[in-house]
């Protein structure tokens, strides 16, 4: 991991969200099949030709430049398509924009983003404890006890944002910068969902909200661009995430494949949980694949 990112070298703490897109993108490098790479190469479109594309084969056409460069059984399983519809809020004309990605970065619904103030470490007077820091934050305080559930951040995900001011962009149709909306979307769903939860997102405070997410048959359509893709996921993975913005504590718990039982992965201890014992306030990153019919 040195060697691929010169970022993970020393002992520091990262995060492991990071580490999981350096890993991804290496695994993709070193897993490259060259003979799959070159059946994906076609010619390149000029501007007219993608201009007058419909939408499907313009998501084909990127999926394949997309595939020439990095097919390998990684893509085939992590991969997913996104598309950005941006709209001129004056003559209404829509223009997309498609784009590969290996995780969805999901944001809290508004209102939960300065949250998460524990007092539990500043208490003054408790006797020292033994136990390294992390293991006396127990994030499920019920003081400030926030939560939302996942369908509520996929909802926000796709919400539109609005591109005024200095965001305003030209449009095609009128010619001079408008004020556009923009909107985001999954139009290709790959094998493994990756979801990545910004508990640190823009405020310097991590995000304690409790995240209800489903075990089994969730429902990804709230990110579909096509209304009747229904595509259903279960979870078998889930990264956690105990501590603070600096520095804190992972524990990772997977499906065994054979069992179907869960185990918790904490350091040098590994045991059986049930489903239920999935701490909700402090999953970060959350691995669904998809539902097999
Ligand atoms: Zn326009």
């Amino acid at each position: 991991m040195q060697r691929a990112s010169s970022q993970f070298g020393g002992y520091r703490q990262h995060d492991s969200h990071e580490f999981l897109r350096v890993l991804i993108d290496q695994l993709c490098e070193d897993f490259k099949d060259v003979a799959l790479c070159r059946e994906n190469k076609a010619r390149q479109a000029t501007d007219m030709e993608l201009e007058n594309m419909s939408l499907p084969f313009k998501a084909d056409y990127w999926w394949k430049r997309h595939l020439a460069e990095n097919s390998s059984f990684i893509t085939d399983t992590f991969c997913g398509q996104l598309v950005s519809t941006i709209q001129c809020s004056v003559c209404k004309t829509n223009s997309y924009c498609f784009d590969p990605f290996y995780d969805v970065s999901l944001p809290f619904p508004e209102g939960n983003n300065q949250l998460g103030g524990h007092q539990q470490n500043r208490r003054k007077g408790s006797r020292p404890s033994i136990k390294p820091s992390w293991l006396s934050m127990n994030n499920n305080n019920a003081g400030d006890a926030k939560s939302c559930t996942l369908g509520d951040c996929l909802r926000e995900f796709t919400k539109d944002e609005v591109l005024d001011g200095e965001n305003k962009i030209e449009c095609s149709s009128c010619r001079v910068k408008r004020t556009m909306v923009k909107r985001l979307q999954v139009f290709r769903f790959p094998q493994v969902l990756v979801l990545h939860l910004k508990r640190f997102g823009n405020s310097r405070k991590k995000i304690r909200t409790a995240v209800q997410f489903p075990i089994t048959c969730f429902d990804a359509s709230p990110l579909a661009y096509q209304n009747d893709t229904r595509p259903e996921y279960d979870l078998f993975a889930v990264v956690d995430h105990s501590g603070r913005m600096n520095f804190g504590h992972y524990i990772a718990s997977c499906i065994d494949p054979q069992s179907k039982e869960w185990q918790q992965f904490n350091d040098e201890e590994v045991e059986g949980i049930g489903a239920s014992d999935l701490n909700e306030a402090n999953a970060y990153i959350l691995f669904y694949k998809i539902r097999e019919s």
